[in-house]
């Protein structure tokens, strides 16, 4: 079938990549070791900071999160150390497995994949760790296979009230620059993330940003590394330079992403994504499907996981609205396959392309055949534009 008119990438990340970060991209490769770069790697590294709400130091890998995950782990651990990682999700299992492979002894804490990481179950578990023997505590902020954001304040303060030693490590891959994240305030010592989602850049950078105690961890971590030294990567940077060949375009691509964010401002970029939040969720409400997440203080702002109803392989309803409307949706991940579908409502997006997205859902879920009332699209305009916020053309700002 031919398609007409721009793909839909409603995909969870990578997202929609704003033109002018497209056209940053496009132009000639420059020297690394050269003047020109090295202002463009100090502007990138100076610019991440705001929004990773951190006044430490951001380490950008050419890599997938993945890379930088383990980046996470090799700097900050050492063979054998304990570490808890509660069971998000799909990508929870990733930091579990990376774990393992690397030689730590991981305390998994169970979970249904349909909350985020529970207070009380930290609280119990430090509680009975009297002698510190807990070095590090995983949290996949926001989970992208089930659409569950996990409380980080809370899980800090449960820390701190116990005053427990133990790094806090976040994976921020689905949540930076689209969901409020404050390294700072939170007291993050490692967060993850990559170039893909929140931050409209194609797919290759990854991140770690650190505070001060993981840098004092890291002096003392025993994990093998190379690649993923941050000394070096942090000796180079002073300079705006990196210890091996970076990746240039994309650094133009992010150097570009940071001003587009910095116009909309962190505030209005998060308010945006509750609202689209909130009025998928609306749509998903109206069609009377079940959204994944089963907490509303943990709904996903970035993204939004539903189960098909059962017998109704959702990967069925994807294939038909690819092929009939051109748009890419979430697959269900690991127990959620077949079962679920997700909404991606992050990065470069606005009303009318939320609007588009949730038409071909509910178009999709009527070609395929799957039980559900009408009136989601029109729930989901309810909830954008509310009686009582009606905009008078004269009063919209020039
Ligand atoms: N963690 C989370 C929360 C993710 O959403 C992803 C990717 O979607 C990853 C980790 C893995 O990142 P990557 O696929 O870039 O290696």
């Amino acid at each position: 079938m031919i398609h007409t008119g721009r793909h839909f990438l409603q995909i969870p990340g990578p997202t929609n990549v704003p033109d002018r970060v497209l056209r940053a991209i496009d132009r000639p490769v420059i020297d690394h070791r050269g003047p020109e770069f090295a202002e463009l790697g100090l502007a990138v590294l100076s610019g991440l900071r705001e929004i990773f709400q951190t006044s430490g130091h951001v380490i950008v890998y050419p890599s997938s999160g993945t890379g930088a995950i383990e980046a996470a782990l090799v700097n900050t651990l050492s063979p054998g150390d304990r570490v808890i990682i509660f069971e998000t999700g799909q990508f929870s299992y990733i930091w579990w497995q990376m774990g393992e492979r690397l030689g730590l002894q991981i305390d998994y804490v169970p979970g249904n994949w349909r909350r985020g990481a529970s207070a009380a179950e930290l609280e119990a578990r430090l509680t009975s760790d009297a002698r510190h023997v807990v070095k590090a505590v995983v949290v996949v902020h926001n989970e992208t296979s089930t659409g569950v954001t996990s409380r980080l304040s809370e899980l800090r303060r449960v820390m701190n009230r116990l005053r427990h030693p133990a790094l806090l490590i976040v994976d921020a891959i689905s949540s930076l620059g689209s969901i409020d994240y404050r390294m700072d305030e939170w007291e993050v010592d490692v967060t993850v993330c990559g170039s893909q989602k929140g931050l409209m850049v194609p797919p290759g950078l990854g991140f770690n940003a650190v505070s001060e105690k993981a840098l004092a961890a890291n002096r003392n971590a025993k994990l093998p590394r190379s690649y993923w030294d941050w000394q070096d990567m942090l000796e180079n940077n002073q300079r705006g330079f990196f210890p091996y060949t970076p990746a240039t375009n994309l650094l133009f691509g992010l150097r570009e992403a940071l001003k587009v964010m910095k116009e909309e401002g962190l505030e209005n970029i998060f308010r945006r994504h509750i609202r689209h939040g909130q009025a998928t969720r609306a749509a998903v409400r109206a069609w009377g499907l079940e959204i994944v997440c089963e907490e509303p203080l943990e709904y996903s702002h970035s993204m939004t996981a539903v189960f098909t109803p059962e017998g109704h392989d959702a990967d069925r309803l994807r294939k038909i609205i690819l092929q009939n409307f051109d748009m890419s949706l979430g697959a269900g991940l690991g127990k959620l396959a077949g079962r679920a579908f997700r909404v991606g409502h992050l990065g470069s997006f606005n009303d009318l392309m939320l609007a588009g997205t949730l038409s071909g859902v509910e178009m999709g879920l009527r070609l395929a055949g799957i039980p559900h009332k009408e009136g989601g699209v029109m729930a989901a305009l309810d909830s954008l534009t509310p009686a009582a916020k009606v905009i008078e053309p004269a009063k919209v700002a020039r």
